[in-house]
């Protein structure tokens, strides 16, 4: 017998996510049919590379405490350890920007705070980029919110700007490095959206997970920028950084100033936070303490440095083949035009079958990625390799 009950309806407006199953049935498909053929996964958004020396070293040591009575732990705060706090706080004195460790708020991965944020927020009109991370659009269509897609396109560089948007109280997603463009925000475009968002009383949720790949001269974290006190959550995660995606720790940002007449979104996050989550194992986040220590920093840059000329070699059989594409500069996305107009789809299909190669189609990321193809640098240098040659026997001109 059926339940009688009422369901949160709005689940039936999220879009059915065929992205990554159609990908999988597609490349099984043809796999079964070529079964002597390698296949060269670039799709994926998940890291490969091992966790850096410095936080196995501090999960094993926090495992030990946690198997001894004089040391063992039982729940973890819900805000994260002091310890992590405060490192993460000296973490951001990187880029000048002073935070109190008491505005930081561990969790167990930047999605679970971009999906979780809504729960604070009321029914306001929201504003996001197209294409981007399909999170911010299915959490707020889960929560029936009103949403306008903010279009990035080759003419604005893949970043879209206010421009004429009217100044109206927003609750407005910024991720840069863009996932799936890998498109980053100078600080004046950043200023910008600030300024927008000061004047019209609106909030920007500002996702940084891919800030440490970012090498030029721009801004890692959105408080980089003056004024953002009064108009920006931040969040930020270890996943990309340090190869955490299955270790899982992040962190949000809530800066005190920041509020509704006399609430500070901090205090509701809190109580958010305290009443349905019970915190990050502490050994991960001993694992993510170590990460941010000078060594951990250092080993990171080393993973980074890695996936990044991986982003080189694709960029270089791109370019040898003329296909447009950005990113790949200042994040291990690269997007790339589909040669021929093809869609993302048929694009798909063609380098499956005449390279065996795999990424993601753009259309998967929103409307406005229909056309565009997104290839990672995530992969292994071997793979990346294989199929820079297999993309220059395929396109190149030399
Ligand atoms: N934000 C962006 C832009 C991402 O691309 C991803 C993962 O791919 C996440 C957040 C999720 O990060 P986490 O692993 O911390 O949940």
């Amino acid at each position: 017998m059926s339940l009688n009950i009422k369901l949160n309806e709005n689940f039936f407006n999220v879009k059915k996510s065929y992205l990554f199953s159609e990908i999988a049935k597609r490349v099984k498909e043809y796999s079964e049919k070529n079964p002597e053929k390698k296949i060269i996964r670039l799709g994926i958004g998940d890291v490969t590379l091992p966790l850096p020396r410095v936080a196995v070293t501090a999960l094993k040591k926090a495992a030990d405490e946690m198997g001894s009575a004089a040391t063992f732990r039982g729940y973890a705060p819900e805000y994260g350890y002091d310890f992590l706090r405060e490192k993460i706080a000296d973490y951001y004195k990187r880029f000048s920007v002073s935070r109190n460790s008491e505005e930081i708020f561990v969790s167990d991965g930047a999605k679970s705070d971009v999906g979780n944020i809504v729960d604070i927020l009321g029914d306001n009109e929201i504003l996001i980029p197209d294409p981007v991370y399909p999170v911010y659009l299915d959490s707020n269509v889960m929560s029936g919110r009103k949403i306008s897609l903010l279009k990035g396109t080759r003419e604005n560089g893949f970043l879209p700007m206010p421009g004429s948007t009217e100044k109206k109280p927003y609750v407005i997603y910024l991720c840069s490095p863009n996932n799936p463009t890998g498109a980053v925000y100078s600080r004046e475009q950043l200023k910008a959206w600030v300024d927008f968002a000061n004047e019209a009383g609106s909030l920007i949720i500002f996702d940084s997970a891919y800030e440490a790949f970012i090498s030029g001269d721009y801004p890692h974290s959105i408080y980089e920028i003056d004024g953002t006190d009064s108009c920006a959550v931040e969040i930020c995660s270890f996943s990309k950084t340090a190869g955490f995606t299955g270790t899982r720790c992040a962190w949000s940002v809530f800066p005190d100033k920041l509020t509704v007449g006399d609430t500070k979104l901090s205090a509701l996050w809190s109580r958010r936070q305290a009443t349905k989550f019970n915190g990050v194992p502490y050994v991960v986040q001993r694992a993510a303490e170590a990460v941010l220590t000078d060594e951990g920093i250092k080993e990171c840059k080393a993973l980074v440095e890695y996936y990044m000329e991986n982003a080189r070699i694709i960029a270089a059989a791109l370019k040898n083949s003329e296909i447009e594409f950005v990113g790949g500069e200042n994040s291990p996305y690269l997007w790339l035009k589909c040669p021929k107009n093809m869609g993302s789809w048929e694009f798909f299909d063609y380098l499956l079958e005449s390279a065996q190669l795999v990424g993601t189609p753009g259309a998967g990321f929103g409307e406005a990625g229909e056309g565009y193809f997104r290839l990672t640098s995530f992969g292994s240098r071997e793979n990346t390799l294989e199929a820079a040659k297999r993309i220059d026997a395929l396109f190149g001109k030399n």
